[in-house]
Order: structure tokens, then C-alpha cells, then sequence
């Protein structure tokens, strides 16, 4: 299967209102144009430097998220053309990230990675993390960034009510947040949950956005 028919099958398969994010990490820009031209704009990659790479390639109207762990010192390269940052998972990042995008009178779209999965290697923040930003006072001084919403990656198991349950807690994570730090916040909306394994689960739990890679451009070798 070729990457345009995937990319149908996957886009086929979501409800309407989600938007699909097509991880392209580690695949060539050849790719990233076929499904560019069947009409895919959202891309993700993982790394600073193959998203600058790619995005001064690629067409300029592809809005490129950052989904991986990312570094304050490398923020400044993204800062210019990002459209979304998935992976905030501190507060010093968050003022770095606002720093920068004000130096290019920008105002940059985040989500706050929550840590939901059982295992110890992911990234993240806990819940009681998350709302100390939020409600931190450096946190309301900050013009040029707007979190979005939660990030999260359910655990990697064959588990489906587990998963379930691990973005169920994401949502009332978002839930509680909503009612309280952002609760004059309409562009609190957002919720980017579900990978190429589990995104028909996250679509039944209200995830907004899906990250999917390799449903789409086939599995990667490292
Ligand atoms: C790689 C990656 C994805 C996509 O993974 P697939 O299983 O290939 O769909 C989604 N989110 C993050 C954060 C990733 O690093």
C-alpha cells in the first residue's frame, strides 16, 4: 500500500472533527509530498533538527508540530515556524518557548504532555505538575504561548481497557483544568491522544487530534 491510499484509509476511519497529525519522522520528503499533495497540511516529527530541515524544503504552508521531547536550548530554531508544540513538560521550557516566540512577535500553540502511561520511560508531567504551571504566576505573564490543551501516550499494551482507562484520566486531567485555569479559555480545546494502535480508542475517548505515523508511511527503521 502506498502512502496516499493509507493516508485515505486512516483519514476514512476518524470522525470528522479530528484533526490527523501525520508523523513523517525519519521518512524522506518524498513521502511527506505524496501525501502533501493528496491533501495532508499537519505533520509531526520528533526531532529539532530534521522538522527545521524538512520545513525549509518542504511547501510553506504545512503546519509542523513537534511532538518529541524537547530542549530549551534548542527552542530558538523552532520558534520562527511551529505550529504546535505537543511535548511541554516543564515550566522553564514553557518560558523559553514564550521568550523566543516573542522575539518573532509570535504567539505559539503548546499542549502539556501528561504522563498517563504505566511505564516509567515516558515523558511527561503528572497532574498535580500540570496545574502548578498553570497556575503558577510566571505561567500568567506569559503572552506568547497558549496551551491548547493535554498531550498523552497511553501505554504500549495489547490491553484496550487499560488504554482506555489511561485516557479517560487524561480527560479528567483536561476536565478539571478546563473548569478551573481555563475556564474563560475557549482555545482550551484540545486533546492529542492516539497513535497508530491505539487512535480508534483515543477517537472513542474524545481525543481532538492523532499522531499517526506509521499506519501511514509504514513502519521505520532506525
Ligand atoms: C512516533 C510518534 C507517534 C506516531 O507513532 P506511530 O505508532 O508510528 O503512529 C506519535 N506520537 C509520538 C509522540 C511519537 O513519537
Amino acid at each position: 500500500m502506498g502512502v496516499v491510499e493509507n493516508l485515505k484509509r486512516v483519514r476514512e476511519s476518524l470522525p470528522g472533527n479530528i484533526t490527523l497529525v501525520a508523523v513523517s519522522k525519519t521518512k524522506p520528503d518524498e513521502m511527506i509530498l505524496e501525501a502533501y499533495e493528496a491533501g495532508q497540511l499537519d505533520f509531526g516529527e520528533n526531532k529539532v533538527q530534521d522538522l527545521t530541515a524538512k520545513s525549509e524544503r518542504l511547501p510553506g504552508d504545512i503546519r509542523w508540530h513537534m511532538i518529541g521531547h524537547l530542549q530549551t536550548n534548542k527552542v530558538k530554531y523552532l520558534s520562527p515556524f511551529v505550529h504546535m508544540i505537543h511535548g511541554v513538560d516543564s515550566l522553564k521550557l514553557l518560558s523559553t518557548i514564550n521568550k523566543s516566540a516573542q522575539q518573532h512577535q509570535r504567539c505559539i500553540d503548546c499542549l502539556l504532555q501528561v504522563r498517563i502511561a504505566r511505564e516509567e520511560t515516558k515523558f511527561g508531567l503528572s497532574a498535580e505538575e500540570a496545574s502548578a504551571i498553570v497556575e503558577s504566576d510566571a505561567f500568567a505573564e506569559m503572552k506568547n504561548i497558549r496551551i491548547r490543551g493535554l498531550m498523552g501516550m497511553a501505554s504500549y499494551t495489547q490491553n484496550t481497557g487499560q488504554i482506555r482507562a489511561e485516557f479517560q484520566r487524561l480527560n479528567l486531567i483536561f476536565d478539571e483544568m478546563k473548569a478551573s485555569a481555563f475556564q474563560d479559555a475557549d482555545y482550551f480545546d484540545q486533546r492529542s491522544y492516539g497513535m497508530s494502535g491505539d487512535y480508534m480508542l483515543a477517537a472513542g475517548e474524545g481525543s481532538t487530534m492523532v499522531r499517526i505515523g506509521s499506519l501511514i508511511f509504514g513502519l521505520r527503521n532506525y
